[in-house]
């Protein structure tokens, strides 16, 4: 039996054929152009294959109200014709098989909490740092949706003394995650791109006051059983032991867990255990669970 499944990007559109399990077996990359050119090709692809259900992690954000007439849309973009685009609809119409959608982070978050980092836990925080910043959460097994859906990259933060960016570049708001903390964020508030530091540039220890922020907020706010931190700025390994430390100063001492202690923390707040490979299983098992769903298993409350 195959799966396909898509990551749907800004950038790129990454469709997979791959077993329920989440093991890829073939994939093809598209440019994110208009609907009208990217989508057949998307569908061109996948339907080379037998496959039985898909699954799209998305961009976002995204209309996930199962209730709403624009149910796996997505809802905002600057880019030309995918605003208000119904990816969902369009896909399992074209591809006549059952498929599901969430944000690409909750399908990474998903594939790291069934098959990665947070196996046998019952929460996880999954948040990329790349070209955006997002976060996805699962408790009790289940992606978090809510009002829409978790918009963690848009988290306002205390910008740090002496930053030289302190408003960062968000066009939606001054100094939120997203604006201080991306790639893109690194590279125009020091002038060099990200992949070029080295270890000592200043760029980082602020990188790691502003990604401790974040964490310090979700720990007590949602506290999740672990924080899976991914995205090309997290190649930067050095990064984890910073975000650390940072993080058990932020929480000062007050959170009474072993998981916040200078011993605890190493297996907390962590890399994925899936590598890059988070995004497209994540997508294999929301369409496995779609296909689930079509053949009459009731869907958890
Ligand atoms: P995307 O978010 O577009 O899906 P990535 O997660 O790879 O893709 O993020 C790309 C961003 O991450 C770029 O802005 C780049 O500056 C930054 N980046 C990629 N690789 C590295 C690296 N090795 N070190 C630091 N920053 C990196
Ligand atoms: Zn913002």
């Amino acid at each position: 039996m195959f799966i396909g499944a898509l990551e749907a990007g800004g950038t790129k559109m990454v469709c997979s054929i791959g077993s329920p399990q989440g093991s890829v077996l073939q994939r093809a990359s598209f440019p994110t152009a208009s609907p009208e050119v990217t989508v057949p090709q998307i569908v061109d692809f996948i339907s080379k294959f037998n496959v039985d259900a898909l699954g799209i992690g998305s961009f976002g954000p995204l209309d996930l109200n199962p209730d709403s007439p624009g149910y796996g849309s997505i809802t905002l973009s600057p880019k030309l014709g995918w605003q208000g685009y119904p990816l969902l609809r369009e896909l399992e119409d074209r591809l006549g098989v059952p498929a599901a959608i969430d944000t690409d982070v909750n399908a990474a978050a998903l594939a790291e909490y069934q098959m990665g980092a947070g196996k046998g836990l019952s929460s996880l925080l999954y948040v990329t740092v790349g070209t955006g910043i997002g976060g996805g959460l699962i408790i009790g097994g289940e992606p978090v949706h809510g009002l829409v859906h978790p918009e963690l990259g848009h988290m306002l933060l205390a910008p740090q003394e002496g930053d030289p960016m302190p408003d960062g570049m968000c066009p939606f708001h001054r100094h939120c995650l997203e604006g201080l903390a991306s790639g893109p964020a690194i590279e125009k508030r020091w002038g060099l791109s990200a992949k070029l530091m080295t270890q000592d540039h200043p760029a980082w220890e602020l990188e790691a006051a502003y990604l401790a922020q974040m964490c310090a907020n979700m720990i007590v706010t949602v506290s999740p059983e672990i924080i899976v931190l991914g995205g090309g700025v997290m190649q930067q390994a050095h990064l984890f032991p910073r975000i650390r430390e940072r993080t058990l100063e932020l929480l000062g001492g007050y959170v009474a867990s072993e998981k916040i202690t200078p011993e605890g923390i190493a297996s907390y707040i962590v890399p994925p255990a899936l590598g890059v490979n988070s995004g497209v299983t994540g997508a294999l098992l929301l369409g496995a669970r779609a296909l689930r769903q079509a053949q009459g298993e009731t869907p958890k409350p």
